[in-house]
């Protein structure tokens, strides 16, 4: 079976999570981890940003790197916090170029009740954020189970 290795960057203001629902959606390959479906996958990293504006993007990815990662996670928090992370496209560009690694948007699947509150709020209400949040989007009985 095909083997990947991946690193989780999660937003720091969640700092203290102990990563339960990003490690249940790789197990499951729910959410953005559906891509590896037929694959065997390794966490060779996992850190938090570092706080705005992201002290610890500059290197963590090298280190995830020097650990064999080929692709970069940001968690699922960068996309559902209040607000959404205003540096995604930035960070995601610079690991590309920098590091020529491959970044996906998203881990664990939204839940329901964030998925409620911004679309109340209007958040996501682009083609750009279309295009970010379809990994993670899922279906409504998904993004409960991850309430
Ligand atoms: S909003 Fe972005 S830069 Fe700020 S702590 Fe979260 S991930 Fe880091």
């Amino acid at each position: 079976m095909e083997k990947v290795k991946i690193g989780i960057i999660i937003c720091d203001r969640y700092r203290t999570c102990a990563g339960g629902k990003c490690f249940r959606s790789l197990r499951n390959r729910e959410g953005a981890f559906s891509i590896y479906k037929d694959m065997d996958v390794e966490v060779v990293g996992f850190t938090t940003c570092g706080g705005c504006p992201g002290g610890n993007i500059e290197c963590a990815p090298e280190e995830m790197k020097k650990n064999g990662a080929q692709v970069i996670h940001l968690a699922t928090g960068f996309v559902v916090g209040y607000p959404p992370c205003p540096y995604i496209s930035y960070f995601k560009d610079y690991f590309e170029k920098r590091f020529g690694l491959k970044v996906v948007v998203g881990t664990h699947p939204i839940p329901q009740k964030y998925y409620e509150m911004h679309k109340r709020l209007g958040t996501w209400d682009s083609p750009e954020w279309d295009e970010i949040i379809k990994p993670i989007l899922c279906d409504e009985e998904t993004r409960r189970a991850y309430d």
